[in-house]
């Protein structure tokens, strides 16, 4: 991080004490390998199996599909609507067979222990629920509560979502802070609404001015109150 993003952040975080900090899931939280094992793995090879077609075929297949859906639409997310779009049963198997999966990333156990003690965490998450508790198992008892706007609202993650959660944990947007990994859903979205939005870049690469891991949101954040 450069000083002028630094200096922007201790201005924005000065007009207000911060009580909550509110985490996306993945990409942010979980890495996205349980994702990638249910979306690219799991979903075509049980496709192939029921349409007697090579494991590449269906791949191909059912990523068109998903790209015909696209992630701005909320069926994108919904498993359900997936499992029953490709006549392919019940998802229960399929999700358990990619529980082992499920991972964090290397500092996310450390950073949550230490703000928990500090602030109030929620996680507002796009994923559905059914995925969502299972994806936060081994981290859930930081977070106080945990949002899906696909499953609690019905929508993505809209300003309009984050509004909805700061009246639901009675703040004010200017004393929440958001960070996550998606440019629109995670930090454009989120400002709009007026929360302290902080846009995670794991890559690393070209921007200096966003979070490369969650270690740095302790050096932008105000102490608590
Ligand atoms: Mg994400």
């Amino acid at each position: 991080m450069d000083i002028r993003f630094l200096t922007m952040i201790i201005s924005v975080f000065q007009m207000k004490q911060i009580e909550l900090i509110s985490f996306d899931a993945e990409g942010t939280v979980v890495t996205p390998d349980f994702s990638q094992a249910i979306w690219h793995e799991a979903i075509p090879a049980l496709y192939a199996q029921k349409q007697g077609i090579d494991f590449a075929q269906a791949k191909r297949h059912i990523v068109e599909e998903y790209g015909r859906i696209g992630d701005q639409r909320l069926e994108w997310y919904d498993i359900e609507y997936w499992f029953s779009y490709l006549g392919l049963g019940s998802s229960e198997l399929v999700i358990h067979s990619c529980l082992g999966k499920i991972a964090y990333y290397p500092e996310v156990t450390e950073v949550l222990s230490s703000l928990a003690s500090e602030y109030k965490l929620i996680v507002a998450s796009g994923t559905p629920l059914e995925l969502l508790h299972l994806l936060l198992r081994d981290v859930k008892p930081y977070f106080v509560r945990i949002f899906s706007s696909v499953s609690h609202y019905r929508q993505l993650k809209s300003p309009d979502f984050y509004l909805s959660i700061c009246e639901e944990m009675g703040v004010e947007p200017s004393q929440v802070t958001h960070v996550g990994d998606n440019w629109q859903f995670d930090f454009l979205n989120a400002r709009q609404a007026g929360v302290n939005a902080l846009y995670l870049d794991r890559s690393g690469r070209n921007h200096q001015e966003y979070l490369s891991d969650l270690t740095q949101l302790k050096h932008v954040l105000p102490p608590p109150i």
